[in-house]
C-alpha cells in the first residue's frame, strides 16, 4: 500500500500578488479628479491618503478595494474546499480526481482541536475534550483514510476509471488548488471565516477553514497594512 501521510494543517503560498494600499487610493481619486488621478499616486501625502481609505471603508464604499489581485495556492482538506468554494467572488482551479491519481494524504485532528461542541447551530462553543476522546478521534480519522485509499488502490489496480474509484474517498483527503481573489471580496471571507473580538458581526467558522483565513488573512495585512488597519477599526465588515 501506498505511504499514507496525515496532515493537521493546511498550506496558504500567495504565489501572486498585484496589491497595495495606493491601488485603492487612484481607484477613489478618478471619482474627484479623472485622469488626473493617474499624477496623484504617490504624490499625496501618507496621512491623507490614510483617511481616504478609512472613510471608504468606514462608509462601505466598497469598489475601489477591488483594483487589486492576489493568488494562493491552497492544500487543504475536501471539506474546506467545499466550504471556500460557496465565496463566488473568486477565481478557483483546482487538481481533478478525474484525471491524476489522489495523493494518500488526510487530514486528522491535531493536538490542539476542540472537539466538544455546545450552544445552538450557527453560535456553537467549543471545548477541549479528554484524551480518551482525543485518541478516539484520531484513531478513527487514520483507520478509515487507510481502509479507503486501500479500497481506491485496489480499484484502480482493478483497471477501474479514477473518476470511479474516487467515490469510495473520504472529505478528509487533501486536495490542492488556485485561489484568486481581490482585498474586497477577501475581507468578506475573513470576516466570515475567521472569529475575532472585533468584530461587529461574530462568526462561528470550522476551525480548519479558519486556519486557511488565518494566513490568507496574515498575507494580506503584509500587502495592504492601511487596508488591512481600516478593516479591523471598522469592524471587520467587508465594504
Ligand atoms: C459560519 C458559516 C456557516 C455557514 N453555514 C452554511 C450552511 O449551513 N449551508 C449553506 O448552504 N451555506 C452555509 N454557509 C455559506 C454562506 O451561506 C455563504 O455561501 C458563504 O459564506 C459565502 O459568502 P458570500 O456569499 O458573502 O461570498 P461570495 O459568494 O464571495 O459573495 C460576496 C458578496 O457578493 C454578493 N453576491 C455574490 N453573489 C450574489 C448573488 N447571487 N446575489 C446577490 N449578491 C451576491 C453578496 O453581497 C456577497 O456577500 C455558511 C457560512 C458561514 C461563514
Amino acid at each position: 500500500m501506498s505511504e499514507i501521510v496525515f496532515r493537521s494543517d493546511v498550506t496558504v503560498e500567495l504565489v501572486r500578488c498585484s496589491a497595495a494600499d495606493s491601488d485603492v487610493v487612484f481607484a477613489a481619486r478618478v471619482s474627484t479628479v479623472g485622469e488626473q488621478s493617474k499624477d496623484v499616486v504617490g504624490q499625496e501625502d501618507a496621512g491623507r491618503d490614510r483617511g481616504l481609505i478609512r472613510y471608504l471603508m468606514r462608509d462601505r464604499h466598497g469598489s475601489p478595494f477591488e483594483h487589486n489581485s492576489f493568488t494562493f495556492f491552497v492544500e487543504a482538506p475536501i471539506f474546506v474546499f467545499r466550504e471556500f468554494m460557496r465565496h463566488r467572488i473568486a477565481s478557483y482551479n483546482e487538481e481533478s480526481g478525474r484525471y491524476r491519481e489522489m495523493r494518500p494524504v488526510f487530514y486528522v485532528p491535531g493536538d490542539d482541536r476542540r472537539l466538544i461542541q455546545k450552544g445552538k447551530p450557527g453560535a456553537y462553543d467549543f471545548y477541549e475534550g479528554t484524551d480518551e476522546q482525543r485518541e478516539l478521534v484520531q484513531a478513527e480519522h487514520r483507520r478509515q483514510a487507510e481502509a479507503a485509499y486501500e479500497s481506491y488502490r485496489r480499484m484502480l489496480d482493478a483497471g477501474v476509471a479514477r473518476e470511479v474509484a474516487r467515490g469510495v474517498l473520504p472529505l478528509s483527503l487533501f486536495s490542492s488548488m488556485y485561489v484568486t481573489m481581490n482585498a474586497r471580496s477577501m475581507m468578506n471571507f475573513i470576516s466570515l471565516r475567521t472569529t475575532s473580538d472585533d468584530s461587529h458581526f461574530p462568526s462561528f467558522p470550522q476551525r480548519e477553514i479558519e486556519m486557511v483565513a488565518e494566513k490568507i488573512e496574515q498575507l494580506f495585512a503584509e500587502k495592504m497594512p492601511i487596508t488591512y488597519e481600516a478593516f479591523n477599526d471598522a469592524g471587520r465588515v467587508a465594504p
